[in-house]
């Protein structure tokens, strides 16, 4: 057992996760991303003395759809503070953020893992905002301020040291972005910063109880930077302790073109924030109502809806998985599922259709063709109508560009029903035998197996339209004639 394998390493996230809100948290500034440099600013997000925040009451609702759906326990007295330091991107010389009473505590998310569960805990949610961006990579002498993002709403949700491997943070971190999706409080996208997050580190011996010493990787911002910075801290602390060094607590970088985690010298690693209760915003005190409003409001949960669609429906999690990936995929899977009881050939229909046709991501309430003739297009198939091959390689395309007709009608006027016209299929039958002499002669010396490849030629030859069982027995009959 190599030296590594003695060792586990174990994972808290904070994962900072921008709000869709449409302006500010605590002025009226729009929040979207882009625009050109600093055109979404104003006195406020800019800092300039004398100006006074004011909440956000969307910012403080999506808090709460997320605490609910978590199971968190809501502070239905929460609180901001300054969290004080200086930096080119800060321009009040403080961020607004939540310290001694986050508006959420507690709560916890279920994994599934390959054969496993794993339940993370949450820490805690606080609300915040967040710093502009210093662009150093432009202008060759000088660094660039773009302030569109100063002020813009975020969550910080805050893991318990609950993950044990880079996987289980892949997963955790596409659980909560489609959480996060669900509730409709933020697009959860990587590639433009709606969510990233803070690694914490450490590792122990497998079956220690006790917690070694953490290093935290900050702002990484792709699940794929993530695993290599887990991967390689992982080794580097278990090289240290090997070598009977001890580990000391420090904030890292990841670099991902050397893939290689080194100490940060910035603000960060400054841990003197001095944070005080924010004299400008009164504490926010919520109503029992309003929070039960929002709970009442809350969307079906992935979770939920993963567990319906195995249990009740009978899905593979493979299947249920996909289908339940996005909220509109889910809605329109229980909308077409309310047609059929053919709960598995819809769920092939929409999976391996339905979606590629539309694009990833798309939403599929968008799909131009009803849940109720994607119903009837498999019943089609169930009722051998049509025949598998036919419906998906010819009947489907064509409902795709005329999603108004009924499947059975534009089955028919395409001529794509199945038949079993005897007269019709023995036509064919004949033609397949007489240019196959040698097949015929194999079958009858007792090949039997070659009723399959006769099959195969008959539908091949009538383009997919044999209805499959009239035609065996017409097989099967006319090589037993010739005996
Ligand atoms: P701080 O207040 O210094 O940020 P916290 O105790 O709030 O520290 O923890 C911050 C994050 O670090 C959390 O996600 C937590 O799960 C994680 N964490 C704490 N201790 C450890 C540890 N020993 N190993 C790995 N992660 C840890
Ligand atoms: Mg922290």
């Amino acid at each position: 057992m190599s030296i590594y394998q003695k060792y586990e390493p174990v994972i808290g996230l904070e994962i900072h996760l921008q709000l869709s809100t449409e302006s500010k948290a605590f002025c009226a500034d729009d929040a979207a991303f882009g625009g050109g440099p600093n055109t979404h600013v104003s006195a406020i997000s800019l800092g300039h003395p004398g100006t006074l925040p004011r909440l956000n009451k969307k910012q403080v609702e999506y808090a709460v759809r997320l605490g609910l759906a978590l199971g968190s326990k809501i502070n239905m007295t929460n609180a901001f503070d300054r969290k004080n330091y200086f930096y080119t991107d800060l321009p009040k010389g403080y961020q607004i953020t939540q310290d001694k009473l986050p508006v959420s505590v507690g709560g916890s998310l279920e994994l599934r893992m390959e054969g496993y569960r794993r339940t993370v805990r949450i820490h805690h949610i606080h609300m915040e905002e967040d710093a502009g961006k210093s662009i150093h990579d432009i202008a060759p002498n000088h660094s660039l301020i773009d302030l569109n993002r100063a002020g813009v709403p975020l969550l910080e949700i805050v893991s318990e040291p609950d993950l044990r491997s880079a996987e289980e943070v892949d997963a955790f971190m596409t659980a909560m972005r489609q959480l996060a999706r669900y509730l409709e409080i933020s697009d959860g996208n990587m590639q433009e910063g709606s969510m990233r997050c803070d690694v914490n580190v450490s590792v122990r011996k497998k079956g220690d109880t006790r917690l070694g010493e953490r290093c935290e990787i900050k702002n990484v911002n792709s699940m794929r930077y993530a695993r290599q910075a887990i991967e390689f801290e992982t080794k580097r602390q278990i090289d240290l302790l090997e070598n009977g060094e001890e580990i000391s607590r420090e904030t890292l970088n990841f670099n991902p073109a050397t893939g290689v985690t080194t100490p940060m010298r910035d603000k960060e690693s400054a841990h003197d924030y001095r944070y005080f209760p924010d004299p400008d915003l009164p504490p926010v005190v919520l109503e029992d109502d309003w929070v039960d409003g929002i709970k009442g409001s809350l969307p079906a949960l992935p979770q939920v809806l993963f567990e319906k669609f195995t249990h009740e429906y009978q899905l593979s999690d493979y299947d249920a998985s996909l289908l339940t990936a996005e909220k509109s995929w889910a809605l329109y899977f229980e909308a077409f599922v309310k047609h059929t009881q053919h709960f598995k050939a819809a769920a092939n229909l929409t999976i391996n259709k339905l979606m590629p046709s539309l694009g990833e991501a798309s939403p599929l309430e968008d799909a131009s063709i009803t849940p109720g003739r994607m119903a009837a297009f498999v019943q089609l198939i169930e009722d051998g109508k049509v025949s598998a091959s036919v419906a998906y390689q010819r009947l489907f395309p064509a409902l795709m560009e005329q999603p108004e007709k009924e499947p059975l009608a534009l089955a028919q006027s395409l001529n794509l029903l199945q038949t079993a016209d005897t007269g019709f299929l023995e036509k064919i039958v004949d033609d397949v035998m007489a240019s196959n002499p040698d097949k015929v002669k194999e079958f009858q010396n007792g090949k039997k197996g070659l009723i399959g490849f006769f099959m195969g030629e008959v539908m091949k030859a009538s383009k997919g339209k044999a209805e499959p069982k009239t035609a065996n027995e017409l097989i099967a009959k006319k090589l037993a004639k010739q005996v």
